[in-house]
């Protein structure tokens, strides 16, 4: 899952349309100043260079033409051969289509093919085709190709163009200037958060920041209840007014059972970022208590005892939270990761030391994260897999273990170690900087009230 990807948009055909939409206006327009026959000649003249050049370059004479006399325009519009050379080709990639075929849909051979892919080491770039994919073909006025551009993503393109003095092509990346802006979004919750952080507008990745910042006070899976609320405070990236990403929550607060918990963003002098309650203590300890935000617990930790008459012992050394396949599972701490694989009855399974005390286990996975192997380190809060029915299991599920000094003990009665607040030096600066911040979050809710109301 990538939830914070925004699917590729390709942006280069939704221009054209505006330009040709825009050209269409145009003529409307023309065709309403000049009533006679010979704008009947100027119309077919258009017509016939629409299809000549590309959509770009007839722009231009078009908006000049209408200070031209009727005379110019009939004897134009007798000029004899039209090119139909098409000085600008947009080919979409198909399935299972390479650079080399489209070059060839281009008209264009394989020679010059190799030769631009040689003449820049970064050109390498546009073999990487995805399906729906654009590739802009444009050629100069002697019909030789002088530039392929694409774009890559929602915000980057990549060019080859022609140097000025050779035959080499030049590789070139440009990323599209994002603005960013505060967003406020609020809402209240009737069933799963989820569920009402979609309901809210909030893209999912937001959600999931949300969950990490409060995930050491409210646990997700069991505290949650109807009447419980939240409200975000968070940067909203912009491309020619559409939004395009979003950036960081900046304050948040979510009210849990009537318990109204406060999160703000802030760097210290230091340069370290972290999230503190409004009084400066901070919000982030050494173990989150669940470490799937949107599951529910369908099974708890019991040491069990021996069956007086069986004989046997039935203990389940761990917690189990029930959540739909390919939910993320967080590691709970930072640490070392000291096992990523197969282990009998478990499954696909991780397993974490914290410092010399402290390991997690996470069974059942479908599947592990990227660069989630043994060995690596891992942050607290960051996905390490997810969820699956690996191994001995019945159904989608994270079979969680906590081990501290080598025991078992239940995670959700474990006594959670707290981090460091903010330094007294620095509590007049958090002052400064967080209370604006929080006051934009009560006029924010207060305008919604009035909202509401209406
Ligand atoms: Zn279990």
């Amino acid at each position: 899952m990538t939830p914070k990807n925004t699917p590729t948009q390709q942006m280069y055909p939704k221009r054209h349309l505006l330009a040709a939409s825009g050209i269409a206006a145009l003529l409307c327009l023309t065709l309403l100043v000049y009533p006679s026959r010979e704008v009947e000649a100027k119309k077919t003249f258009i017509n016939i260079e629409l299809e000549a050049q590309s959509l770009e370059e007839v722009t231009e004479p078009l908006t000049n033409s209408e200070s031209v006399d009727a005379q110019t325009l009939s004897t134009t519009a007798n000029k004899p051969e039209i090119d139909s050379f098409e000085y600008k080709k947009d080919l979409t990639v198909k399935n299972g289509e390479t650079l080399s075929v489209l070059f060839e849909r281009a008209g264009l051979g394989n020679s010059l093919l190799h030769s631009m892919l040689s003449s820049d080491k970064e050109a390498k770039r546009f073999t990487q085709l995805k399906v729906g994919q654009t590739l802009s073909f444009e050629f100069d006025e002697n019909k030789e190709l002088k530039s392929l551009s694409s774009q890559i993503s929602t915000l980057e393109s990549i060019h080859l163009e022609k140097k000025a003095d050779s035959e080499n092509f030049a590789f070139r990346k440009t990323v599209a200037q994002t603005q960013t802006h505060e967003k406020y979004a609020q809402g209240n919750i009737e069933g799963a958060l989820f569920a009402a952080t979609k309901k809210a507008g909030v893209p999912y990745g937001l959600a999931l920041d949300m969950a990490n910042i409060f995930g050491y006070d409210i646990d997700f899976a069991q505290d949650i209840r109807k009447g419980d609320k939240f409200e975000i405070l968070y940067e909203e990236k912009t491309l020619d007014g559409k939004a395009v990403g979003t950036g960081n929550i900046l304050t948040a607060r979510f009210t849990n059972r009537g318990k109204i918990y406060t999160a703000v963003r802030y760097t210290d002098k230091n340069g370290n970022t972290s999230y503190y309650s409004a009084d400066g203590s901070s919000l982030r300890k050494a173990f989150i208590r669940t470490p799937v935000d949107f599951a529910r617990i369908s099974s708890r930790f019991s040491n069990g005892r021996k069956h007086p008459i069986l004989n046997k012992i039935r203990a389940h050394k761990g917690v189990d939270y029930a959540a739909p396949r390919g939910t993320p599972i967080k590691a709970a701490g930072d640490g070392r990761v000291t096992l990523a694989g197969r282990k009998g009855g478990y499954g696909n399974t991780v397993v974490i030391k914290h410092g010399q005390r402290y390991q997690t286990l996470y069974a059942h996975m479908n599947g592990f994260a990227k660069g989630i192997r043994s060995g690596s380190n891992v942050k607290q809060g960051q996905i390490i897999g997810y969820i699956g029915t690996t191994g001995l299991s019945t159904g989608p599920h994270l079979h969680y273990e906590f081990q501290v000094n080598g025991v078992h003990v239940d995670p959700l009665s474990q006594k959670l170690p707290i981090s460091d607040p903010i330094h007294a030096s620095e509590k007049q600066r958090f002052a400064q900087y967080s209370q604006p911040l929080i006051a934009k979050l009560d006029s924010n809710s207060s305008t919604q009230v009035a909202l509401n109301k209406q």
